[in-house]
């Protein structure tokens, strides 16, 4: 197995896709430090700048005095903590369903999700560029993932009409992490009225960031309605840790009784629920946040409107310059570390092939001389540049 093992890993650095972490010694910031060095970084999930929020700090400090370290045992068991509880009505209230559920990572909730409410004589129905955990969501419960091209209506009607499924469920990612694009939710849920199918919607980007008050992609198209399964996760515009699933009362306590990604795992430390509903009341009061969001994104947007690379149609923090190889994206994140900036590029299999890019995260932690800079390195980029012949 090692000499197997060893020469896959040499295979898949020649084909320039060996994957490395890089360690970091600071906080999640705009600033980062690495080997003692401070990069100014375009990476992280941290859309709102919370992850580092003093009254956060402060939360997570007081929920440990009240509630210890650990949650001890799984939610079924003794786990489940006032502090879960509070934060589920919470985030229940906030998403606008009648109840919510919280699950240790988005990962867990779209697994808990589709083995709960999905049996073998159902059918799933899932974008092509929809997050991995979607994807193996369904390879959880083994059953037949139909897959349609990115966005295409038409390819999911007919596969939705032609499907026999006792219960049909349609999963899409609401923005889409690599491409940064908003899903057309408002004629998905069309469809689904129209077939009797379900529409499970992992805002894992979206919550916090689009809506009114940051309450997601269901309040940023005004929508409602009970065939919705909601999945947002915590660790990303929330700046915490965690996941929850919002819905109908018979979805949620189904989830209770059978999601095995929820029953059978430790329930998460209450001190996170703690810090979590102060994060939740500064999503919902700081609106700066987002306006200074929108703003960084239309600066970045018009700055890059004279160079070579394209951007994706992204109105979102995620915005994605293609590169094309797999090499190039790499030499290019390697020459922009050079200056001084962590952009990650993002390759196969993680994206589709021939589409390897820079995937810029831009967060309301960054300045406009932030996205200065990095524009001014691009542009230096961008007239050395030769391209492969
Ligand atoms: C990050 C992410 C997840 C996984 O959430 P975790 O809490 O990190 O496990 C799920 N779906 C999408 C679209 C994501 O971007």
């Amino acid at each position: 197995m090692l000499t197997d093992l060893a020469e896959q890993l040499r295979t898949r650095e020649s084909a320039g896709l060996k994957r490395r972490r890089i360690t970091t010694e600071s906080r999640q910031n705009a600033h980062i430090t690495i080997d003692g060095c401070s990069y100014l970084a375009f990476c992280d999930n941290d859309y709102l700048g919370l992850a580092n929020h003093p009254q956060l700090i402060e939360a997570v400090c007081e929920g440990a005095r009240r509630y210890g370290v650990g949650a001890g045992a799984s939610h079924l068991i003794s786990g489940h903590s006032s502090a879960h509880h509070a934060l589920e009505s919470a985030l229940a209230s906030f998403t606008g369903f009648p109840r919510a559920l919280l699950f240790s990572t988005g990962y867990m909730a779209n697994a808990g999700v589709v083995t709960a409410l999905i049996g073998r004589i159902d059918a799933l129905f899932a974008d092509k560029l929809n997050h991995a955990s979607l994807n193996d969501a369904a390879l959880c419960s083994s059953i037949k993932l139909t897959r349609y091209p990115h966005l295409d209506l038409i390819a999911l009607e007919k596969q939705l009409a032609s499907s026999q499924a006792r219960r049909k469920l349609v999963m899409t990612d609401a923005v889409f992490s690599m491409d940064g694009d908003i899903a057309p939710v408002p004629k998905l849920l069309a469809l689904c009225d129209k077939y009797d199918a379900w529409l499970l919607i992992d805002d894992a980007h979206g919550f916090g960031v689009l809506g009114r008050q940051g309450r997601g992609v269901a309040s940023h198209f005004n929508l409602s309605s009970p065939r919705i399964i909601y999945m947002a996760t915590l660790g990303k515009a929330a700046g915490v840790f965690g996941a929850f699933v919002a819905g109908q009362v018979e979805i949620i306590e189904s989830l209770i009784q059978s999601a095995r990604s929820y029953i059978y795992t430790t329930a998460t430390p209450p001190l996170l629920s703690h810090a979590l509903l102060r994060s939740l009341s500064l999503i919902e009061q700081e609106e700066w946040r987002r306006e200074r969001l929108s703003q960084l994104i239309m600066q970045f947007q018009r700055g890059l409107q004279s160079m070579r690379w394209k951007l994706l149609p992204s109105k979102s923090p995620i915005q994605p310059l293609i590169i094309g190889s797999n090499d190039e994206a790499l030499q290019l994140s390697e020459s922009l570390r050079e200056r001084g900036i962590m952009v990650p590029a993002i390759r196969p299999p993680t994206v589709p092939k021939g589409t390897a890019r820079l995937r810029v995260s831009l967060s309301a932690s960054h300045s406009k001389e932030d996205v200065d800079q990095l524009l001014s390195a691009l542009r230096q980029l961008d007239s050395v540049y030769e391209p492969p012949r």
